[in-house]
């Protein structure tokens, strides 16, 4: 019998956009760990999950919650493909909370989580000849996802300098009349970076100059432990159209529930006239729901989470933040320019000409997991060569011993005078 050929193939583009995929890169490092070997537990902060911290567990309301919605049994059919009402409610009233104006049920998007409500968002943007702004650095996530739609993407740069603003010229000179969107993360990731109103406000009116929307990425929200306060994009919906990408694994520190949204905060109704509202809806009518159970709990969780539990959270990071950042700087060759103040990550820039033997930033990384047995993200995935992030949300002791071995490491590699 002769070979058989068959019609199907492997994606290769499926393939390049996936490595640029957090989980993916973190396994490709996770290759180079033995704790039997180093004879070290490992150190995991390479991403912002510290569900595993007892110090970081959700709120028992939160458990509650989802046995309640299981109980009930009201809660075991099909959702509609954007969610079910009592929960596009809660959330609308959640977010109007900080709002100047009111969102309604109408506004609100029920995703599978931040990750989900990106991949829509960019979906929905997406036509031949567009293009989209994203910061530099960025959380991967984007990266991967506008390899998968109709965007093409360029870079303005966050200033390291300037507390990681954007570069409002950098934006003016990248945009054209295909620009569809500017990206913004706030509380950011990867630089642990609070915005503050009037520069939010400049953005808002750069976007209008520019005829663009503005999406904003605040799965870190009411996260912030520096001086600055936690100030939503939507109250500048009235200067440009805002999609403000939300979810529950930050602040409610629970990934695995899988559970995020999407709110359009548009007073001027600029959304609904130019069609994109009604293309959100068609884009979830056809792609994942979160579970009904998770959807039906989310009211409770809302109501119920005590401000003591989001209080702690903060506490928990300052703590975290103030020793990453007191003791890293007793660390040769890496360099941490400004404190996090917000989300759970601090970006530190290599010094790489004074290593004697690492040539990268994921040469540093392998390296680290494999010697000390700790994972950090290179900053290559997040598009800023030569820097790498570093998750704080861990426990203080689990933080020190991470910046010891770091220190040893770098002591180790560094060039002999
Ligand atoms: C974690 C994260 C998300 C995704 O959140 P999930 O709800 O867990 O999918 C989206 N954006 C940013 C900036 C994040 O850090």
């Amino acid at each position: 019998m002769g070979k058989q050929e068959w019609g199907f193939k492997e994606n290769h583009e499926l393939h390049a956009a996936a490595a640029f995929t957090i989980r993916n890169i973190l396994e490709a490092i996770m290759r180079n760990i033995d704790e039997k070997r180093s004879g070290k537990p490992m150190i995991h902060l390479g991403h912002g999950d510290p569900s595993i911290y007892p110090c970081f567990r959700a709120s028992t309301s939160v458990e509650d919650a989802l046995v309640e919605s299981i109980r009930s049994t009201k809660f075991n059919g099909y959702p509609a493909g954007v969610g079910i009402d009592p929960t596009r409610s809660a959330i609308a009233e959640y977010l109007s909370k900080d709002l100047p104006y009111d969102i309604t049920n109408d506004d609100v998007f029920l995703t599978a989580g931040g990750n989900h409500a990106i991949g829509v968002a960019l979906t929905v943007l997406g036509r031949p000849g567009a293009n989209i702004l994203f910061p530099r650095p960025n959380y991967p996530v984007y990266e991967a996802r506008a390899r998968f739609s109709q965007l093409e993407v360029r870079h303005f740069d966050l200033l390291p300098e300037k507390g990681w603003e954007v570069d409002l010229d950098c934006v003016k000179s990248l945009a054209d009349s295909k620009t569809v969107a500017i990206v913004l993360i706030n509380p950011g990731n990867p630089c642990g970076n609070v915005f503050t109103f009037d520069h939010m406000k400049k953005i808002a009116e750069t976007a209008r100059e520019l005829g663009i929307l503005v999406i904003a990425d605040e799965v870190y929200a009411h996260q912030v432990f520096g001086e600055k306060p936690f100030i939503p994009m939507g109250v500048l919906g009235d200067i440009a159209p805002v999609l403000t990408l939300g979810s529950l694994s930050k602040r409610w520190i629970v990934p695995g529930w899988r559970f995020g949204w999407i709110a359009i905060n548009d007073p001027t109704s600029i959304l609904q006239q130019t069609g994109v509202a009604g293309s959100l809806k068609s884009c979830l009518t056809i792609s994942a729901d979160p579970p009904t159970v998770i959807q039906g709990a989310i009211p409770r969780v809302i109501k119920s989470t005590p401000t003591s539990f989001f209080l702690n959270t903060n506490k928990l990071l300052k703590e975290s933040a103030d020793l990453f950042f007191e003791k890293v700087k007793e660390i040769p060759l890496v360099a941490c320019p400004h404190k996090p103040e917000g989300s759970m990550f601090a970006m530190v820039k290599l010094n790489i000409p004074a290593f004697e033997d690492i040539v990268d930033d994921t040469d540093f990384c392998m390296k680290l997991a494999k010697e000390e047995c700790m994972i950090v993200f290179p900053g290559d995935a997040v598009c800023l060569k030569n820097w790498v992030r570093v998750s704080i949300a861990s426990e203080p002791k689990v933080l020190e011993d991470a910046v010891g071995r770091m220190k040893a490491f770098c002591l180790k590699h560094a060039k002999h005078q």
